[in-house]
């Protein structure tokens, strides 16, 4: 409540300064630039609510996963072709490792989305300079699991935000950048797909999540 009250209050400050700004006859020339600043305010802090609701919906919906046979290299590859750009200005360099004719997994198409998402745009954020952003599939037949893994060169994490990162509303970054939720949803929705995620991260930079998430039919579905 606390998250979406904050920028609401400002939306509604902004909005009464605004009222007291615009007289009868319209904005004061002299004043205009001014409200123009109070206008992207406004617009800001809507979209940190808009982002905040869309997060907490996601939050919200991760035990009820619809599910349906996944191929997961599928997944990636349409979820990075609407991240191409993004990663390109981000100067993200990706390196993809996909194991041919993984087997399919039982999985809700958006959620696993959902969860590239998050975790790729967290490591193009921790590389305010660029670098290069690894995803790997693998399978594991004995274990019956698909490993998904997402590394980046990035800053790393330290050891004490280490057991935080998976909190709800645990961020390090600025006001209007980060919410808190990528990560519990991620989390969120793994755990109801019946997986685990793993996190390891080095001081000198750079870090490594781990998804395992089982697979039921690990060889019919699967023309090669
Ligand atoms: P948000 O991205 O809104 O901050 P998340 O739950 O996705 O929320 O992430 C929580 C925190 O975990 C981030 O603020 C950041 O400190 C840390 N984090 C997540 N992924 C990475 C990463 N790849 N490299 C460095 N730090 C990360």
């Amino acid at each position: 409540a606390h998250e979406v009250n904050n920028p609401i209050s400002g939306v509604v400050n902004l909005t009464m300064l605004m009222q007291r700004i615009m007289k009868a006859e319209g904005i004061p020339p002299d004043r205009r630039e001014e409200f123009r600043g109070y206008l992207s305010q406004v617009a800001a802090e809507t979209q940190r609510v808009g982002r905040i609701v869309s997060d907490l919906l996601a939050f919200s919906r991760r035990s009820s996963p619809q599910r349906e046979e996944t191929d997961l290299n599928q997944v990636i590859h349409r979820t990075l072709s609407l991240l191409a750009h993004k990663l390109e200005l981000a100067r993200a360099e990706l390196r993809m490792e996909l194991e041919p004719s993984l087997p399919r997994i039982h999985a809700d198409r958006s959620q696993i989305e959902q969860v590239l998402l998050n975790l790729v745009m967290n490591a193009a954020e921790a590389m305010p300079d660029g670098g290069t952003i690894g995803i790997r599939t693998r399978s594991d037949r004995e274990e019956g699991e698909v490993h998904l893994e997402v590394t980046d060169t990035g800053t790393g994490i330290s050891e004490e935000h280490l057991s935080r990162i998976f909190d709800p509303f645990f961020t390090t970054k600025d006001e209007g950048k980060g919410v808190g939720l990528g990560l519990s949803v991620v989390y969120g929705i793994i755990d109801a797909h019946g997986g685990t995620i793993d996190v390891e991260s080095w001081p000198e930079g750079g870090t490594r999540f781990q998804v395992r998430l089982p697979f039921n039919h690990p060889e019919g579905n699967n023309p090669a």
